[in-house]
């Protein structure tokens, strides 16, 4: 097992990127974080130019591109934000963002002018006071998202204190986790990480992000089988990426994988317009095809729902194939087929 790479002479020394790139890399993980976990660099193979693992850590000249229609703030967070470390966008759930680091940076991340070591790194106990005061004072939120920066690269301790608090705040009914770790830094997923999630008496849901099937190997599905046995529901979230899973083999292993492990493929998301990712996003046609081709193909139980989260903070919407047409019910050939109207109430065309 090899060491977590934070530097570019470290992605160097492992032949990741060339020396002659360093220079400009340099700039751009002064902008946007780096750090590759061991779990992932291992993954690596440095003689693949289109390695998908290394194409979502591994950055690249090409992030210095910011194009017009990127936004620092791609889904409108801010506008959302009453009280710092909470996000109110929907009325009967928060976000929680306990903390601004992860153990690994993705060069696609839709929060990575606001994610990595040189910020404000986690939640001080005056804001987490107040976060915690306005899920309170909010009886319509029955669910908490943890998120961040990834939940999971808090200590067990911490983890567990924010869990016991919010147990005592009866209207929350659902704590939901948004992370990476499971897969990018499965040994974090240890007995007393474990023992952390356990004590929360809300019905807990774990929200794994992960892209591509090779993610999934052995320390992973040991990791998801310890957070299965402890009674947490564990959900999927994948960004479609470029160059990554932008392909019906890849999207299907990935999806089947995740129910193999008994993780619920939830979203799939068309990347956000965050900056200096234009070579991440696929267009929406074409990925509508990929999802459409998922659907005709594949086990109902490995369906995501693909969704866009509007940029400017108007929340996110199904954005995959319609199959109810002006002309009719479309099969997965596109072939139009009627479906009678009830014989009482309104026609439905
Ligand atoms: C994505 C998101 C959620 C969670 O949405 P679900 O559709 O319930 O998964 C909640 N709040 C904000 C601000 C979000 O961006
Ligand atoms: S783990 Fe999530 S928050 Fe962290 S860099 Fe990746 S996408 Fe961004």
């Amino acid at each position: 097992m090899s060491a977590g790479l934070h530097r570019i002479s470290d992605l160097v020394a492992r032949g990741f990127v060339e020396k002659a790139s360093a220079t400009g890399l340099e700039a751009i993980v002064e902008r946007y974080a780096l750090s590759v976990t061991p779990a992932m660099a291992d993954l690596i193979n440095p003689a693949d130019p289109d390695d998908p693992i290394a194409r979502q850590f591994i950055p690249d000249l090409r992030e210095s591109e910011t194009r017009p229609e990127e936004l620092a703030d791609p889904i409108g967070d801010g506008a959302h934000s009453p009280i710092e470390g909470i996000v109110h966008r929907y009325p009967d759930r928060v976000l929680l963002k306990l903390l601004h680091v992860c153990p690994i940076y993705c060069r696609f991340c839709f929060r990575r002018e606001m994610v990595g070591p040189g910020a404000e790194q986690i939640l001080s106990p005056d804001a987490l006071n107040a976060a915690l005061d306005y899920i309170r004072d909010h009886s319509e939120i029955w669910e908490v998202i943890l998120t961040g920066g990834d939940p999971l690269a808090l200590s067990p301790r911490r983890l567990a204190d924010v869990l016991q608090r919010l147990d005592e705040i009866a209207h929350v009914k659902i704590v939901r986790i948004h992370t990476r770790v499971p897969a990018v830094d499965p040994s974090r997923i240890n007995a007393g990480m474990i023992e952390a999630l356990k004590t929360s008496k809300k019905t807990l849901y774990l929200a794994l992000h992960a892209n591509h099937p090779r993610e999934l190997g052995g320390a992973a599905e040991g990791a998801l089988a310890k957070l299965a046995e402890a009674g947490i529901a564990l959900v999927s979230q994948t960004v479609l990426l470029r160059g990554v899973n932008d392909d019906f083999e890849t999207l299907a292993a990935l999806m089947r994988r995740f129910v193999e492990l008994r993780v619920k493929p939830y979203y799939l998301h068309q990347a956000d317009l965050a900056p200096g990712t234009s070579h991440f996003r696929v267009g929406l046609e074409e990925a509508r095809a990929l999802v459409g081709e998922l659907r005709a193909k594949v086990s109902g139980l490995c369906q995501p729902t693909f969704v866009l989260d509007i940029p400017g903070g108007f929340g996110k919407v199904p954005v995959g194939p319609d199959h109810l047409t002006g002309a009719g019910v479309l099969d997965h050939k596109g072939q139009p087929h009627a479906y009678p109207a009830p014989a009482t109430g309104k026609p439905d065309f």
